[in-house]
């Protein structure tokens, strides 16, 4: 199937590596790699990519048939790219499409796919652009160069309805096109725009979708992977199953339990979308269902989207008839204040509004700055939030000697996570790495990488986020960062027996893994423990 061919190129044909060896003697004997490469094209007009050369390299070197020398591995290698920016987020959204789910609260509107309204921020750009994808991230990516923001490291943001309920020749071409605009170039196949980009100036660092947790399959697994997919998010809404049946969710809470431990055991890193204030919850009850979050879901990163009532959802109906009352601003800080001091240190709070202009929203809190107000109620109540984005060290710099490696461990269903991060004396964090060792009543994805795996399920380290291309001299104050979370993890797997540690790499941090001794495996990179 042309999805696998990436992996395909990865173990080489014949003919290609003795292309690559040819073009490696030429460069031995003093030719620039670039001359070399020019002058041995591939039968079809094309170039061997330095990511084949480095293989080719490996193989000659691991063989004992050529001497490794480091600085002739640099001479082939891939240029790095920086590695002191962050990474940057490309929002894009799919076509209006129908969306299978009924939920009451969610608007409606012609021209976008479900769930957006037109004069959202991202939706309107993406209605600018007919929902191209690849307009869309050239836009994007050229908005942001403008401003002298970084762009090499790019994590794309696809949304829109549900994804999993797209055609999949929809979904495959979309992600391409996107891989395209990264890219700067054309591809005819998915498998090629992922080759491509393992080098480009963009490079892909995580792929995020948005689903419904009655869509999660084995089957849908491994087609999320074969995209190149490395973090889903999902709409809980509520754990209380009579909440989830008047607002028409059409699913359960233990389907998005099972959903949830099935993302985990593939090593997605899982975005929970939660609300409160929905039809039937009360104060109180947002409170306890809130606190059911923390037990057998354990996400890594939420979005708290309160519910809020548009003229164009079939909640204001219920409103009109006097069944719905939406909370006030005070009642939602009030809130959200509290429960935000109860989420555990490994989770980070994306959002805690919906970017919708408030003069779409017909009752209710109108405030968009609720994160703000929040933070102002704890600073009065002398109160903290632990989770990582009110951790994260952002711009600030620090010193490699003032941090300290810590340690979490809990327990998600059959799962044991180790959250193993970095700290400041001041309790600031400056990376963290989530490694997965799930048991044996973890469910079975069916994916064969993961069989008697660990899983390394994400790498941040910030100011230098996964690190691409990282050279031995590593970047200021987060040299090696990356590499020692690694190596903790694979001690930690060893010692627990496992044979192999997974991870689930985006597309364009492939050769930072592959070049610590990782392997290309079908859908995640493996190394052998
Ligand atoms: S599943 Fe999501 S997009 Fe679909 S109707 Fe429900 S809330 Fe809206």
């Amino acid at each position: 199937m042309e999805e696998k061919a990436w992996f395909e190129i990865r173990r080489h044909t014949p003919e290609k590596l003795a292309l690559a060896r040819k073009v490696l003697e030429e460069v031995r004997a003093g030719q620039k790699v670039q001359d070399a490469l020019r002058r041995n094209p591939l039968p079809d007009g094309g170039y061997l990519g330095k990511h084949m050369l480095v293989a080719a390299y490996r193989q000659l070197t691991d063989s004992g048939e050529w001497s490794y020398e480091a600085e002739f591995l640099a001479r082939i290698r891939m240029k790095p790219i920086r590695t002191l920016s962050g990474v940057t987020t490309v929002t894009v959204l799919t076509k209006p499409y129908p969306c299978p789910g009924k939920c009451i609260f969610c608007p409606t509107d012609v021209r976008m796919p479900k769930s957006y309204l037109p004069d959202e921020p991202g939706a309107r750009r993406a209605l600018e652009h007919a929902f191209d994808p690849y307009d869309q991230v050239v836009a994007r990516i050229t908005a942001l160069e403008s401003i002298g923001h970084p762009t090499d490291k790019i994590e794309l943001l696809i949304l829109g309805g549900t994804w999993s309920s797209y055609r999949q020749d929809y979904q495959e071409w979309f992600v391409r096109r996107c891989f395209d605009a990264l890219n700067g170039d054309l591809s005819s196949t998915l498998a090629d725009a992922h080759t491509c980009n393992e080098t480009a100036t963009h490079r892909n660092v995580g792929l995020v979708v948005e689903t419904r947790p009655d869509y999660v399959s084995p089957q849908e697994l491994a087609w999320l992977r074969q995209l190149g997919v490395t973090k889903i998010q999902i709409g809980v809404q509520s754990l209380d199953d009579h909440i989830l049946d008047l607002n028409q969710r059409g699913h359960s809470a233990e389907e998005t339990r099972r959903a949830v431990a099935m993302l985990r055991a593939a090593g997605f890193k899982i975005v929970l979308h939660w609300m409160p204030n929905l039809l039937g919850a009360t104060l109180e009850s947002d409170r306890q269902d809130f606190s059911k979050l923390w037990d057998g879901l354990c996400p890594d990163e939420i979005k708290i989207y309160p519910t809020q009532l548009l003229e164009n959802a079939d909640l204001y109906q219920n409103w009109l008839r006097g069944e719905y009352q939406p909370y006030t601003t005070e009642q939602l800080v009030d809130l959200i204040t509290d429960i935000k001091t109860t989420i555990p240190r490994y989770c980070r709070v994306n959002r805690i509004i919906r970017d919708i202009p408030s003069n779409n929203v017909v009752a209710g809190n109108k405030r968009t700055s609720l994160r703000q107000d929040i933070h102002k109620e704890m600073k009065q109540r002398g109160t903290r939030c632990q989770c990582i984005r009110c951790r994260e060290v952002r711009g600030q710099k620090i010193k490699s000697s003032h941090v300290e490696m810590d340690e979490l461990v809990y327990q998600v269903g059959a799962t044991q996570e180790h959250f193993i991060s970095f700290v400041t004396p001041e309790n600031r964090l400056t990376g963290f790495l989530r490694l997965s060792l799930p048991g044996i009543d973890a469910p079975d994805t069916g994916l064969a990488d993961l069989h008697q795996a660990a899983i390394i399920r994400e790498v941040h380290v910030y100011g230098q986020s996964l690190q691409v291309g990282e050279t031995s001299h590593g970047a200021a104050q987060h040299a090696g960062m990356g590499g020692q979370l690694i190596r903790r993890a694979e001690k930690v797997a060893r010692a627990h027996g496992f044979r192999h540690l997974a991870v689930i790499s985006a597309v364009g941090t492939r050769e930072y893994y592959l070049n610590r001794g990782f392997e290309t495996g079908e859908l995640y990179l493996v190394k052998n423990l």
